[in-house]
């Protein structure tokens, strides 16, 4: 049955419309019991369901014989139990069922029977036998992660779909087909989250913010527009709802069209001081595209995002192919390469060695580079200084917190091109290396980092999240998450002031690179560069040919003196409704 049709607002993540179908998908993070597939699929998730059991049968045996070992046969034939549960007859048939007749995915058929089941134990006066729900429930989240580790959902449908769930993890979406999807709404997560910074990456639209009642009842037959732009979320739209949005859509289209066409002149203010515009890459990219939409250069190539596949890591050649191929079609232009910066939500099991409490301040960058896979940085920072042979690199570190971090570094990087010499394999000698000031520790030293390092880049998107402390993925704080907050132009004042002194160029590559509302006092304070995601780049050019620096600079002047970030982003947007007024619509 269809949900009736209806709207909801979420929040705008990732520009665009996309209408379709819906897919629900599992996640990771999610018990998720209500996920329907189409006919055509029962044969695929029927094999999921049964690869899974095979697993965990021999899981479960391995564990036995573990114990066995450690303690004694009493202990180890708990095991038995769940054991006999995975090859109960009447349990699989249920599930198989499930699947079949009720056309739900292998994860949810699984957690239905087991509702089931584990109910029916609960029900009966028996001590011993109410015990036996929780080993149901046990064994049968034990098949479902299984399952889920056996392959992503099946994403054979007839037809491009919109992509709904609670939670997506970056690995899950850096994973998805991409001919398959037309755009996400998912429950949790914000604009700066990286599954978001995907989603515009992959240029689709998305929101987050989904209410959940809708996560439990939408079903593969329903139909769903998403508004990446205010954030709007039509089910089940009648026709004129449809049209009015497809025309909305092409608009849209026009206008970036439009703007694209603009793309060569450069990013100069009305009284002449130019701003550099480059652009963040997530995937192995065509950088002739991007350099289309207007980029002088990447300012940010998040590589973490080539080592989220958990069954293969690429080697030293695997990446040095990658890092040349871009280099290459970069030509002359710049390339910043951000070492991986893996942990905080970007995580991958083969890599992080522990799970943490608080990932976001844990053992995440540079930290974790050092500290726990230093095997992995070296080999990567070797596979950059070859392939930096190729073009014009820059390498930077994420999540830089004190100076130690950025002189072992240079360590490391000498001791690899001593190892290179050695092996006879060319690679750059002086390739500029720069820190991401995106901790309050790192800006408020900025004054010691501008002597050792080449350049800075404030990634805004965590340094807005560690000076609030405001998690930058938390939907429940995102009001705190302001970009505007005084608290933060000031330390980007100091960090811009410090770095003039040494003579070393800023970039912003955090997402208010491509805040409209911010972009004024970014000029206003200094910035030499920004980088954003290119399908950002032709609008902040045209806003950044439309203001002036003299006139941003005043503006910074009275934001630093502002009590709190709305009456900060309020100078702005009186400043671009003056300047700049035909891009407020859009
Ligand atoms: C940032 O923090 O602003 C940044 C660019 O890095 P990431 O979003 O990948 O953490
Ligand atoms: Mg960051």
């Amino acid at each position: 049955m269809r949900v009736p049709s209806c709207t909801v607002q979420a929040t705008p993540v990732a520009a665009g419309i996309a209408i379709g179908r819906v897919m629900l998908i599992h996640s990771e993070a999610q018990e998720t019991k209500n996920v329907t597939i189409t006919p055509e699929m029962v044969p695929a998730e029927l094999e999921r369901f049964h690869t899974a059991l095979a697993i965990t049968k021999k899981e479960l045996q391995e564990l036995q014989e573990k114990l066995r070992i450690k303690l004694n046969d009493s202990e180890a034939d708990i095991f038995e139990a769940h054991l006999l549960l995975v090859d109960d007859r009447t349990m699989v048939a249920e599930v198989e069922r499930s699947i079949s007749e009720e056309l739900f995915d292998a994860e949810s058929a699984v957690y239905r029977a087991v509702d089931k089941f584990a109910a029916a134990f609960s029900a009966v006066e028996d001590a011993y036998l109410q015990e036996r729900a929780v080993d149901v429930r046990d064994v049968g989240h034990r098949i479902a992660v299984n399952i889920s580790e056996v392959g992503p959902q099946n994403l054979v449908y007839d037809e491009p779909r919109i992509v709904i769930a609670s939670t997506l993890t970056p690995s899950e979406t850096v994973g998805m087909n991409r001919e398959k999807v037309l755009g996400f709404a998912v429950e949790t997560g914000s604009t700066t989250s990286h599954t978001a910074i995907l989603a515009r990456s992959l240029k689709l639209p998305a929101v987050v913010g989904l209410p959940r009642q809708l996560l439990d009842t939408l079903t593969v037959a329903d139909k769903m527009i998403i508004d990446g732009f205010s954030g709007k979320v039509i089910i089940n739209p009648d026709a004129g709802t449809e049209e009015a949005y497809r025309l909305k859509s092409r608009e849209a289209e026009e206008i970036y069209r439009q703007l694209r066409g603009e793309s060569d002149l450069r990013a100069v203010t009305t009284d002449g001081f130019s701003v550099e515009i480059a652009a963040n890459v997530e995937f192995q990219e065509d950088y002739s595209e991007i350099r289309k939409n207007g980029a002088g250069g990447i300012g940010l190539f998040r590589t973490e995002f080539i080592f989220m596949d958990e069954k293969h890591l690429p080697d030293e050649d695997e990446q040095f192919e990658i890092y040349k191929k871009l280099m290459i079609s970069a030509g002359n232009d710049p390339v910043t390469i951000r070492t991986m910066d893996i942990g905080g939500d970007k995580l991958n099991s083969g890599i992080v060695r522990s799970a943490e409490q608080n990932p976001f301040l844990g053992l995440r960058g540079i930290r974790l580079c050092l500290r726990e896979r230093r095997d992995l940085f070296e080999m990567q920072l070797r596979a950059l200084i070859r392939a930096g042979v190729h073009g014009n690199m820059q390498i930077m570190l994420p999540m830089v917190s004190c100076m130690d971090e950025l002189l072992e570094t240079k360590e490391i990087i000498a001791r690899q091109k001593v190892e290179l010499s050695r092996r006879g394999v060319p690679f750059a000698d002086s390739i500029p290396l720069g820190v991401m000031i995106e901790t309050p520790a790192a800006a408020m030293t900025a004054d010691r980092f501008a002597r050792e390092a080449d350049f800075f880049s404030i990634g805004s998107n965590d340094l807005i999240q560690y000076t609030i402390a405001s998690d930058r993925s938390n939907e429940r704080v995102a009001h705190l998450y302001r970009p505007a907050h005084p608290a933060v132009l000031r330390l980007i004042k100091f960090t811009v002031e410090e770095a003039v002194k040494q003579n070393i160029p800023v970039a912003v590559c955090g997402q208010i690179a491509e805040d409209m509302s911010m972009v004024p006092f970014l000029l206003g304070l200094g910035i030499n560069e920004l980088s954003m995601s290119s399908g950002a780049m032709p609008l902040v050019k045209r806003l950044i040919r439309s203001l002036s620096m003299h006139e941003c600079g005043e503006l910074v002047g009275k934001a630093l003196l502002c009590d709190n970030s709305a009456d900060v982003t309020l100078l702005s947007q009186e400043m671009i409704s003056r300047c700049a007024p035909e891009l407020l619509d859009i």
